[in-house]
C-alpha cells in the first residue's frame, strides 16, 4: 500500500463509485497515529443504490446452478491467496494488528469460504418417497433475496467472509456495510470477487455509519441482516431488523473466562494464555481477558508465572512479523481502555503490571499500550462486568470448581470459555454445564472451524443461528416443503401410461 492519502468511495455494481455526501471519516494508521486515508459515509440514497444494483443481480445469480456458483468461490478463494501480502499489509496498517496476525485474519475467512466452496452439497434438500398413498414430500433451500452484513473493525477480512461467504454461493445477493476504521480490506475483497466471475451487483459495499444501517435496516427489499460488534448496537439490529420483518443474527460483546484447575499444566497455561490474553493487543472478541484460577495456591503460582511474562512482551509496530502485539485501532480506544484500568484499581483491584505508561520508541503518537495485569477483580466490579477489549487481563479467583462454573455461566457475556486440567471428567462436567456458546477445553481460543458453527450466548448472540457451517447455509436460506402427487391415471391425455387391458 503506498503511503499517499486515498479516498473511499462505495463499490456498487461491480465497480467503486465515489460517495456523494459529502460526509468523509478519517482512516489512521495506529502504529503513527496519523491519518493516513478517508472514507465516504453513505447517504440513505447511496445505500438505496446499492440495495437496487443486488436486486438487479438477485434472479439470474439465484438460478445459476450451484456448482457454478461453487466454481466462482473455488476461483476467488485462489485470488485471495494470491493477493495475501497485499491483503495483510493493507488489513495492518489500518488495524494495527501484527502481520502474521493480519494473515490470519485472511486466512480464517478463506477457511470458510472453502467450506462455501462444497455448496451443491451443502444447499441440497430432502426428500420422502410414498409418504402417503402416491404422495412424495420433498424439500429445497431457496436464497432469500438481497441480504446484507454490516461487519466490526476487529477481523475486517475474516468476518465479511464468514457472511458473503456463505450468503454468495447460497444465492443471494449481499451488501457488506464495513467498518468505518479499516474499509480498504473489504473494498478489496469485492473487487476479487467480480474478478472470480460474480456477476456485477452479486457484493456491493457500502461504506458508512449509522445512516447507512439504518437504511439497511428499513428497506423491505433487504431480507435480512447479519451483524457482528458490540452488544448494544447488536440488539438495536436485532431489535429493529426484526419489527421490519427481516431474518436478523446480531452477535456481540465477549468477555471470555479461561478456568485454570489445579492440576493444570501451568507452563502450557501460561503460554497459552499471553497469546489469548494480549495478542492482537486483546482486540478479539475471543480473546481471554478474565483468567479465573481455582485455589488461592493456584492463583499465587499462575501470577508469579505471568508477571514477568506480560512485563516482557514484545510490542512493535503493526508491520512486525516478531512482535507479539501492535498499537489499538485508535486513540480514543486506547484511552477508554485505560480509564478501565483505572476504574479496576478504584475498585480495589491490585495492579500487578501497568501498561498505560508505554511509549513505543519511534512511534510516539500511535496508539500503544503495554499489557496489564491485575488480580482479585470481581462480580459486581464495572471493569469486570464490561467488556475492555484491550491488553488487559484481570484475574479473578475462585475458591472451588463450583465457583469456576458459575463465573462465566453468571456473566454477562457467552462468547468462549475455556478449561484447563488434567482431570477429563471435571472437563467433559465443566463443558456441559457452563452457560456459554463456545467451550475450550485446553484450548484457549475455541473458534469453531468453518465447518462447524460460530456463535455465542447471552449478550454475546441475539437470534437463534449461528454464523458458517450448517447452521449459515440454513441462515441464509429459507425452506420450501413440496408435497406432490401425480394422478395415475389420467382420461384422455396422451401422457397416460399404456396398460395391458
Ligand atoms: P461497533 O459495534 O462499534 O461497530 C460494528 C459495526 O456497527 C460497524 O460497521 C459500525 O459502523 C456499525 N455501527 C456503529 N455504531 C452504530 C450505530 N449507532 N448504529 C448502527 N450501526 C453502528 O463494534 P466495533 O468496535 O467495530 O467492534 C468491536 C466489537 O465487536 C467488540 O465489542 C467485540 O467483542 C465485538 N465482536 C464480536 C464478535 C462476535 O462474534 N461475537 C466478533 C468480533 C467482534
Amino acid at each position: 500500500m503506498s503511503n499517499a492519502p486515498y479516498l473511499h468511495g462505495h463499490f456498487v455494481d461491480g465497480r467503486s463509485v465515489e460517495g456523494t455526501s459529502g460526509r468523509l471519516h478519517d482512516i489512521y494508521n495506529p502504529t503513527t497515529g496519523a491519518v493516513q486515508g478517508q472514507v465516504a459515509l453513505a447517504a440513505k440514497t447511496e445505500v438505496e443504490r446499492a440495495i437496487t444494483s443486488a436486486q438487479k443481480a438477485f434472479p439470474a445469480w439465484s438460478r445459476v446452478n450451484p456448482q457454478r456458483r461453487a466454481r466462482v468461490m473455488f476461483k476467488f478463494k485462489e485470488l485471495v491467496e494470491k493477493d495475501m501480502d497485499n491483503l495483510a499489509k493493507m488489513l495492518s496498517a489500518e488495524h494495527g494488528k501484527i502481520l502474521p496476525d493480519a494473515r490470519g485474519d485472511v486466512q480464517r475467512g478463506l477457511e470458510v469460504v472453502e467450506f462455501a466452496c462444497g455448496i451443491p452439497h451443502l444447499q441440497k434438500g430432502e426428500y420422502t418417497e410414498a409418504a402417503g398413498p402416491g404422495i412424495d414430500v420433498y424439500s429445497m433451500r431457496q436464497p432469500l433475496g438481497v441480504v446484507a452484513g454490516i461487519t466490526p473493525f476487529n477481523f475486517p477480512a475474516m468476518i465479511p467472509m464468514w457472511m458473503f461467504g456463505v450468503a454468495i454461493a447460497c444465492g443471494n445477493t449481499f451488501i457488506n456495510k464495513p467498518s468505518e476504521k479499516d474499509p480498504s480490506v473489504p473494498m478489496r475483497l469485492a473487487e476479487l470477487m467480480m474478478e472470480a466471475g460474480a456477476p456485477e451487483g452479486v457484493l456491493n459495499v457500502v461504506n458508512g455509519d449509522k445512516e447507512a444501517v439504518d437504511t439497511l435496516i428499513e428497506d423491505p427489499r433487504v431480507k435480512a441482516l447479519s451483524f457482528v460488534g458490540s452488544s448494544d448496537i447488536a440488539n438495536y439490529i436485532y431489535a429493529n431488523g426484526a419489527a421490519h420483518g427481516k431474518r436478523v443474527q446480531a452477535f456481540g460483546g465477549a468477555k471470555n473466562h479461561m478456568v485454570i484447575l489445579p492440576d493444570a499444566d501451568m507452563d502450557n497455561v501460561v503460554n497459552q494464555l499471553v497469546g489469548s490474553a494480549y495478542g492482537s493487543a486483546g482486540e478479539r472478541c475471543m480473546a481471554t481477558p478474565v483468567a479465573v484460577p481455582v485455589g488461592d495456591d493456584t492463583a499465587e503460582r499462575l501470577i508469579e508465572m505471568m508477571r514477568p511474562r506480560v512485563e516482557s512482551l514484545s510490542i512493535g509496530p503493526s508491520m512486525s512479523e516478531e512482535s507479539d502485539l501492535g498499537p489499538l485501532v485508535s486513540g480514543p480506544h486506547r484511552d477508554r481502555v485505560a480509564d478501565y484500568i483505572q476504574m479496576a484499581v478504584d475498585e480495589g483491584q491490585e495492579l500487578i503490571v501497568d501498561g498505560r505508561d508505554f511509549k513505543m520508541q519511534g512511534y510516539e503518537n500511535g496508539f500503544f499500550m503495554g499489557g496489564t495485569l491485575l488480580d482479585k477483580a470481581k462480580p459486581g466490579h464495572k471493569s469486570y462486568d464490561e467488556e475492555i477489549f484491550g491488553p488487559v487481563l484481570q484475574i479473578v479467583r475462585a475458591a472451588n470448581f463450583d465457583e469456576a462454573v458459575a463465573l462465566p455461566s453468571d456473566h454477562q457475556y457467552g462468547n468462549g470459555v475455556a478449561i484447563f486440567t488434567r482431570n477429563g471428567s471435571a472437563a467433559r462436567e465443566f463443558a456441559q454445564r457452563v452457560n456459554v456458546g463456545m467451550v475450550g477445553v485446553n484450548v484457549p481460543i475455541p473458534v469453531p472451524v468453518a465447518y462447524h458453527t460460530f456463535g455465542g450466548w447471552k449478550r454475546s448472540g441475539f437470534g437463534d443461528t449461528n454464523q458458517h457451517g450448517p447452521e449459515g447455509v440454513k441462515f441464509w436460506t429459507k425452506v420450501k416443503t413440496i408435497t406432490q402427487k401425480w394422478p395415475e391415471d389420467v382420461q384422455g391425455s396422451e401422457f397416460v401410461i399404456p396398460t395391458m387391458d
